[in-house]
């Protein structure tokens, strides 16, 4: 469903000189044009970055604060992203949930704001080892939605990834099938839950040890949308435009 949609995570990483040089690297990339690719440097190389990468390439912040600006110390502003030049903003990933302990309604206020302002969400879900090997990686899924479904105005401009924790930088891909699995759960959630429109239009991403091998397999799957690929983001590879690898 829509447009393939290759983010690349760039996390925090990178320095004045490698974001440089991996910028001159994608402008020189060809890439599909049936694809959307974004790129989502850390804060303080966003300027840099829309200023020297192509129009082809949209750029994403990788957190936002929940409201307007104002006293709010070492936050960014939504208002602050869009006058970068920024599209898009990455919500609820996996780091953010579990290493600096951000909650489902925290992050929903962040996805309801952003998308009030016109900023895109790609709003990330996804369970831990300990809650797939507990069977419960449907219902982790399915609470992570429903914080997105209570906040956000409309899902026009929210692209969901599915990132299961275990699989992020461990090198350990899900499965074509354990992916597809998951996407069609969460189709049919939204289908039952938000709207039989708003399931078929939105597109579910995967995320979690994607590179340049293992895109075209998942690819292939209907409902794989697209990746938002981590590691493998911080260099050219074919997982920028799956369409390469084949
Ligand atoms: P890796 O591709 O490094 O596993 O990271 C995935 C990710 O977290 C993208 O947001």
């Amino acid at each position: 469903s829509g447009k393939f949609f290759v983010g690349g995570n760039w996390k925090c990483n990178g320095t004045k000189d490698s974001i440089s040089k991996l910028v001159s690297d994608l402008n020189s990339a060809t890439l599909e044009s049936d694809v959307d690719v974004v790129v989502s440097p850390p804060f303080v190389y966003l300027d840099q970055v829309k200023n020297s990468l192509t129009e082809r390439i949209e750029i994403a912040a990788q957190n936002c604060w929940t409201g307007k600006g104002g006293a709010f110390t070492g936050e960014i502003s939504v208002e602050q992203l869009k006058d970068l030049g920024c599209k898009w903003v990455v919500l609820g990933h996996s780091e953010r949930r579990h290493i600096i302990g951000e909650n489902d309604e925290f992050i929903g206020k962040k996805a309801a704001y952003a998308l009030s302002q016109n900023l895109g969400v790609i709003a990330c879900i996804g369970e831990l080892l300990e809650e797939r090997e507990a069977g419960k990686t449907f219902d982790v899924c399915f609470r992570q939605m429903k914080a997105f479904a209570d906040a956000v105005p409309s899902w026009d401009n929210l692209v969901v990834a599915y990132e299961p924790v275990w699989a992020i930088g461990t090198g350990k891909v899900a499965t074509p099938e354990q992916a597809q699995e998951v996407h069609v759960a969460v189709r049919d959630w939204l289908s039952k839950n938000v709207s039989a429109e708003v399931a078929s239009k939105t597109r579910i991403i995967y995320g979690g040890s994607v590179n340049g091998g293992n895109c075209a397999e998942l690819a292939k799957k209907e409902d794989i949308d697209g990746f938002l690929v981590g590691g493998a983001s911080l260099k050219v590879l074919p997982c920028y435009s799956y369409g390469l690898c084949q």
